[in-house]
Formats: C-alpha cells, structure tokens, sequence
C-alpha cells in the first residue's frame, strides 16, 4: 500500500498542514482532504528516496543516513549508512544499478554501508555491475577507497579465481574534490555540487559536506551533519526539497546532550535555517530523537511544534523509503511501506 499525496507548487498546503508531518505515526487524520493521484514520472522529474533517516542509533525502522536521488537516468546514492543494500532493495533497485555513492564524511555511520553496498553490486547474480562503482567525498575518499580494498581484497580474489566476478566489475573508483562550492558530478545535465559545512565548533570533524543536486530546474539539497551552516542557508535558498539533519532530547540540560547539540541542529535551529530559505519543502533525515533506553524518545509531535516555533511552511519527518518526486507540477510524497 502506498499513500500518495501531492504539493501543489502554488498552493501553502503542505503535509503539516495535513497533520502528516509525524508521518512515522499514522495515515491522514479522519476526514482530512488528502489530494490524491497516481501520476507518471515525467523525464523531467528528480526523485529522492530517503533510504535511511537514522543516526549511528542501532534501529530496524530507521537505518543508516542514506539518500538515493534519481535523475537523467543516474541513481545517486548520498551517505551508505548501515543497511544500504536492504533498503535499496525494498525502493526497487539493486546495487549493481548505483551509478556513484557521495560521502559527507566519514563517521562510521554514513560509510557502514559502502563496503556491503559495492560488494553487492559486483556478485553477478545480486547486482551484476561491469565496471567499478564511483565513490565521491571530500578529502579521505581515496584513504577509505583503498582500505576498502585492502579489507576486502580476498573476498574479489576467491571470487575472481572462482570464476564467479569479473576483476572489473570488482573495483572501486575514487573521486577526491576539494570542498570549497565545487561541481562533482556533471553529466547529462545532473549537477551534484559540493560545499562545505560546519559539524563541532573546534573543527575537528573536518571534512564534513553537504550536496545540492539540479536537473532541469529542479533541486535537492542535502545538508550532511552540520550545525546551523551559512552554507545550507547559501545553496538552500529556494531549492525545491530541502534535506536537514536533526537532533533534539527531552531535557537538553544534559551534559553528554549538550555534546551532542554541539554537533548538530536542533529543531529550532532547523526551523529558522527553513525559514530563511523557504524551500518548497523542507524535510528531516538523519533523526537523532532521544536515544533510549538513557536518553527517552521524543515524540515526533514535539520535534515538528519546536520546529514549527520558527517556520511555518512545508514540513516532513522523514521516514525510511519515503519518496519525493519533484516535477514542473509539485511534489508528490508517497509513502512506501517496503
Ligand atoms: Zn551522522
Ligand atoms: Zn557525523
């Protein structure tokens, strides 16, 4: 069963305003006027399918960062958090039809997934690539790229000798770009841009991007882990679908969450960044929310009213496999249940 709703781009009426925001929680209320229709993705479309909206938080609902955006025929991957290949595979894909993974950085969380997606992707009857899977990231992707073959250099060999994979279809191809605005990935009218942001004040987690891809005048932006970054704000501006980290607890005055907020963005902090740059919609992923069983979940409803003291447009708590197609006509948001 899916749950088809659409954002006119003319219209104010978003999935707040439905009451879909804690879209986690349940359907439309009773009553409420859902606009519904099925529609035919145009070529013109840019769809984004939120893979996984987690943090490093162990969870079967909410695995690993990862966001697959599919454009000009290209299927972008953004982060391979834990559970990658699983979720791709309940979207309708299979590893072997990635055509490039982009990292933000490279806490464990947002790689877990890379090796088991790769992997995958050159056993011949999972995903049956024939040549190497490009990985992007700022500076540190060529580090992990060849520890990523070194660690699994024997799983390639016995494959290889086993005559089961193709030595090509096994390799890896890393894109190392600098992280000063630059253009990563430009083809067939699909641009990926890079730019930087801002993860812990002193700068130790550095580099730590975000991404906006364009195709056809249409735009996603994906923040990467940052606190509230001018940067975001920079190539936020009016893009269609903006994508934000989140994270936020019952009792804030806790030393180890005052950590974490350091690193982060809290929903009111969210709420302004949406605010300033009004995309047609603005979206959560990577949701730290509480993380029990020492720090008590947070109730969506909370996270959406703290948000809502600074903006009051377009909002969705993302979900695992929820997917957004953009078109010249709006959004369209369908909920897939896997
Ligand atoms: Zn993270
Ligand atoms: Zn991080």
């Amino acid at each position: 069963m899916s749950n088809h709703l659409h954002l006119d781009r003319r219209g104010t009426l978003g999935l707040a305003a439905l009451g879909l925001s804690a879209m986690a929680y349940g359907a439309a209320p009773a009553g409420a006027a859902v606009p519904t229709r099925a529609r035919q993705r145009s070529d013109s479309a840019l769809t984004v399918t939120l893979l996984g909206t987690g943090s490093p938080v162990p969870s079967i609902e909410r695995m690993g960062n990862s966001t697959l955006v599919q454009a000009g025929g290209y299927n972008l991957v953004f982060d391979g958090g834990r559970g990658l290949p699983i979720r791709l595979v309940q979207a309708g894909l299979h590893c072997g039809q990635i055509d490039g993974i982009f990292l933000t950085h490279y806490h464990s969380d947002h790689v877990n997934g890379v090796a088991d997606a790769w992997m995958m992707g050159y056993v011949p009857a999972l995903g049956a690539r024939t040549k190497a899977l490009d990985l992007y990231g700022p500076t540190g992707v060529h580090r992990l790229a060849a520890g990523l073959r070194l660690a699994h250099a024997d799983d390639i060999r016995v494959r290889v000798a086993d005559k089961e994979v193709n030595p090509a279809a096994a390799a890896l191809e890393s894109h190392e770009s600098q992280v000063n605005d630059a253009v990563v990935f430009n083809r067939d009218g699909v641009v990926v841009r890079m730019f930087e942001v801002d993860h812990d004040k002193a700068d130790a987690i550095t580099p730590a991007v975000g991404y906006r891809v364009d195709y056809r005048g249409h735009s996603v932006l994906i923040s990467g882990d940052t606190r509230p970054c001018e940067n975001v704000i920079k190539w936020g501006r009016s893009v269609d679908l903006l994508i934000h980290e989140v994270a936020d607890f019952l009792d804030p005055t806790d030393p180890v969450i005052q950590g974490v907020y350091e690193h982060h963005t809290s929903p009111q902090q969210a709420g302004k960044i949406f605010d300033a740059t009004r995309p047609q919609m603005a979206a959560y992923s990577h949701i730290v929310a509480g993380i029990p069983p020492r720090f008590p979940e947070v109730p969506i409803a909370t996270l959406v009213d703290r948000t809502r003291e600074n903006y009051g447009g377009a909002l969705t708590v993302g979900e695992d496999l929820l997917t957004f197609t953009i078109d010249n006509s709006g959004i369209d948001v369908v909920r897939a249940t896997g």
